[in-house]
Parts: C-alpha cells; structure tokens; sequence
C-alpha cells in the first residue's frame, strides 16, 4: 500500500542487547548530561528575589505623565485609542473648567481614561501615536492577581504623583530624536500639532 506522507516511519521492533537490558549505558548517558549542566552558568534566576536588569527600549506599564507645573499633559485626543491594536484604551473626554488650569494642560481632558492590561500586548504604538508626550510604557511591571477586574487601569494607576519626587522618570523613552519626530513640520500627522505650538 501506498504511504499516505513522505514523513511516516516504519517501526521496528528489535530485540534489545543484553547491555542495552541492563539501562546501565542509558543511565550513564542521562548522568553525563545533567554532570554537564552542573558546572555550565545557570540560565535560570530567582525571581522574584533576583531580577534581570530591562532594556532602555522594554515595554512595561503605562504612564499618564503630568507637564512641569503638575498638569495631567493628555488632552482625550483619542490617537492612543485608534493606535492601539488590541482596542485596549478607552476613555472619556470633558471640558476643562475655569479654574482648572493647574490640573489639565489642554482645555479637553479625559475624566476616565482606561488600559485593560489583559488585552494590552506592550507593543507601545499608543505611545508612538501620542502627539501630547502624555502616555509613556515604562520599565515597571503589570501587577499579578486573580480578578481580572483589576486588570482594568484607570487613572488611578496611570496618571503618574503630583509629587515631583515621585514622577516616573521616562527619560530614556522620550528622547530628542522621538521628540524631533514627533514635530517635523514635513509630516502630514505632525501639522496639526506643529500648529498648535504656535
Ligand atoms: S501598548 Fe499597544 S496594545 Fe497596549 S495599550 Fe498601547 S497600543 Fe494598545
Ligand atoms: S494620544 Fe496622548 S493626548 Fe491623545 S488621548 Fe492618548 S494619551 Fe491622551
């Protein structure tokens, strides 16, 4: 009969040794392997105890960060939201009031902005869309846990201190070169922006 794949094998069942009934060489050979790795450097670390030091470029949790006089920087644009492949981001725009200057930076704020972290796949293009430097993936890790309600990040875990002490630092991230990017008068997404520096 015709073999159905170019893959299949015929088994054959021999008759084992006399050496190869003993498992001795078997066993040995299993024992050279793990002699082997035993004095090779260990792969593995003990998280949580030890941890590895990040890449500047790692993708952790997000930042909502504050300008320099405390101001949340996001203005509910919603970009980060139609960036987002994985429709994580949803959020609710308001109207900044008089008086509410110190707070927001723009006139439009989000009064709700959430990320569900368990849709989230870190690929950071919410923070490449963002024409405000106001969302930042961090070097700081996503909480464990076993409701998948606390998945969902609103401001409260997003927006980063009023404390300056406190602010997450994104130095690494928001670079000259992403900044010079973000402005280029020669790219049809940055005229807007451009604009409204003006
Ligand atoms: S990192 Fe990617 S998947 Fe996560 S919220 Fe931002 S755009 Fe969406
Ligand atoms: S793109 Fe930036 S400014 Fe616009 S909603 Fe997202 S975080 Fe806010």
């Amino acid at each position: 009969m015709q073999a159905l794949t170019t893959r299949s094998k015929v088994a054959v069942n021999k008759k084992m040794t006399f050496v190869e009934r003993l498992y001795i060489p078997a066993i040995l050979g299993g024992l050279r392997i793990t002699l082997n790795h035993f004095f090779k450097k260990k792969v593995t670390i003990s998280y949580p105890e030890e941890k590895r030091e990040f890449a500047p470029v790692f993708r952790g949790q997000h930042v909502l960060k504050r300008d320099e006089n405390g101001a949340e920087r996001c203005t509910a644009c919603g970009l980060c939201a139609v960036a987002c492949p994985a429709e994580a981001i949803t959020m609710v725009a308001a109207e900044r009031k008089p008086g509410e200057e110190n707070l927001y930076r723009e006139e439009k704020y989000a009064s709700v902005y959430e990320i569900n972290m368990l849709r989230c796949i870190f690929c950071g293009l919410c923070e490449e869309a963002c024409p405000k430097e106001a969302i930042f993936l961090t070097d700081r890790m996503v909480d464990t846990d076993y409701v998948r309600n606390n998945f969902i990040y609103g401001k409260d875990k997003l927006v980063e201190p009023m404390d300056k002490d406190k602010r997450i630092d994104v130095s690494k991230r928001e670079t000259t070169e992403t900044r010079e990017f973000k402005t280029h008068p020669g790219y049809a997404h940055n005229k807007l922006y451009t604009k409204s520096l003006k």
